[in-house]
């Protein structure tokens, strides 16, 4: 099973993805965890991301899509995976398309955790990550909105798209999630 995952900052999404990775058996991929991951390792990439990285900018998509594409063609994606933070960028959704052809099948469910820019601040403040000051994370939001949330569109295009609401409690918020995969996995 092959599914997107996307949202604002601070949504909420590594701790829903972390749930859907266990029901249904696939890794989960975050981009701004492999991103740390790598920055914290100083490896060649880290050093290329750490300061659009650290800054809430986005990492070019040429470092971002050699990451991903190296990261999705481990021999645990065999069964699918859940992408989390990735495609943020057209270049980015047209380069995942071609993986995706490589890979052997399409992604079933692009699901998109809405959540009010208020509340994301509001949640941001009390999470502590180098990157969440007030700054940064209304930087980071007005990226979301202007250059990711765009994204949306071409995925609703192609009957993709699932809007969760994201507000309420986390139990709430990931019943809603696995009941909209499990109709997509049926259908
Ligand atoms: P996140 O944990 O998803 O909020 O990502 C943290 C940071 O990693 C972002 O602010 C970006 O600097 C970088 N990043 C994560 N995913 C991407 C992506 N798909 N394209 C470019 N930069 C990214």
């Amino acid at each position: 099973m092959r599914l997107l995952i996307f949202g604002p900052p601070g949504a909420g999404k590594g701790t829903q993805a972390q749930f859907i990775s266990e029901r249904y058996h696939i890794p989960h991929i975050s981009t701004g965890d492999l991103f740390r991951e790598h920055i914290r390792n100083s490896t060649p990439l880290g050093i290329a991301a750490k300061q659009a990285s650290e800054s809430g900018e986005l990492v070019s998509d040429s470092v971002t899509n050699a990451m991903v594409r190296e990261r999705l063609f481990k021999p645990d994606t065999a069964g699918g995976f859940l992408l989390d933070g990735f495609p943020r960028t057209p270049d980015q959704a047209e380069s995942l398309e071609e993986m995706l052809a490589e890979h052997g099948g399409p992604i079933i469910a692009v699901l998109r955790l809405k959540v009010p820019d208020e509340e994301i601040i509001g949640r941001l403040m009390y999470r502590g990550r180098t990157d969440d000051s007030e700054d940064t994370v209304r930087r980071r939001l007005r990226i979301y909105h202007d250059t990711t949330e765009p994204i949306a569109e071409y995925y609703r295009a192609k009957g993709l798209l699932v809007d969760i609401m994201g507000v309420g409690s986390i139990d709430d918020i990931t019943g809603r999630i696995f009941a909209e995969i499990d109709a997509r996995a049926k259908g």
